[in-house]
């Protein structure tokens, strides 16, 4: 590692409560499964030196319903996800995404919470949760609140999780119909995504997209557009004006407006 250990302050929590307090105290860069901040540690590019590590709070690992809402811990690891019977049975999406998240060291080390904390608009798990509506629960010392992941993220990179608070879980509701998810990268394993889908169906058309946009793109237009009956070529052009890639070293904005469209005419075929 290009930073000295020696320079890093870390402190590590074993209950949730002790953790918060931690936080409460002063402000400290929780370490999960620390798959992301290693890379940065590495790069030199890392910012804080003081971490809270929170990867013993096996509270943050339950995965199970809450009367017909999946309730995903925080600290559940891709891993759990993909041998969870319950994920399976209601959210397979999910399972398809996770075991496409780097390799097998990633998935039996990387979380949901770091996930989606990173904030990464390339984050595999993001449009799953997107198309799903789902909520991040945020907990401090004092209060918990509940975000919709549509507006957890506020810009490239940024988020309104507060320093004193930790992603504590994700709550999933029921979303009825057939689901699918399909990531676009270099290669099929150990790759970061050039774009991502996810969607949803049935009833009420859902679709998310990861890597087109600053942050995960709810295609709510283009979900109108298909709820009303356009066909699929009148869609992707709604498509087209609601996303906005851009140009970057995996690839070119071209590209993944292309990429997107194909991936929308599969899905709904
Ligand atoms: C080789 C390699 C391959 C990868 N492949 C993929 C891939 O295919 N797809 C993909 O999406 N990602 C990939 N990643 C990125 C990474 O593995 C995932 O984003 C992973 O889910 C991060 O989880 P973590 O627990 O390791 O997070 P950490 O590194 O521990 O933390 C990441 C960020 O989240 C914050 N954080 C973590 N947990 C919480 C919490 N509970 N509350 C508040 N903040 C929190 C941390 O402070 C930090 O800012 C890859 C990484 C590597 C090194």
């Amino acid at each position: 590692m290009k930073t000295a250990v020696q320079e890093l302050d870390l402190r590590s929590a074993g209950s949730l409560d002790e953790a918060l307090r931690i936080l409460r105290e002063e402000p400290r860069m929780p370490l999960a499964g620390t798959t992301d901040v290693y890379v940065s540690l590495n790069f030199g590019t890392l910012e804080p030196r003081r971490f809270l590590d929170i990867w013993a709070l096996d509270e943050l690992r339950t995965i199970s319903l809450d009367g017909d809402t999946l309730v995903l811990g925080a600290l559940a690891t891709y891993t759990a996800l993909i041998q969870s019977p319950l994920v399976a049975a209601r959210l397979p999406m999910l399972i398809d995404a996770a075991r496409l998240v780097g390799g097998v060291q990633i998935q039996n080390r990387g979380t949901l919470g770091g996930n989606i904390a990173n904030a990464s608009p390339a984050g595999d798990s993001l449009p799953v949760f997107a198309a799903m509506d789902a909520q991040v629960v945020l907990r401090s010392v004092d209060a918990e609140r509940l975000v919709p992941i549509t507006r957890f993220y506020t810009g490239y990179r940024t988020t309104v999780l507060r320093p004193d608070e930790l992603i504590v879980a994700i709550r999933v509701p029921p979303v009825g119909g057939r689901q699918y998810f399909r990531k676009v990268g270099t290669r099929a394993a150990l790759a970061i995504s050039k774009i991502v889908i996810a969607g949803v169906r049935g009833p009420e058309p859902r679709v998310a997209f990861g890597s087109v946009a600053p942050t995960v793109v709810r295609a709510w237009k283009t979900e109108s557009a298909l709820a009303a009956g356009a066909g699929i070529d009148e869609a992707v052009r709604v498509l087209q004006g609601e996303i906005a890639p851009i140009d970057d070293l995996r690839s070119s904005a071209a590209y993944r407006h292309r990429v997107a469209a194909n991936l929308l005419r599969r899905f709904w075929s």
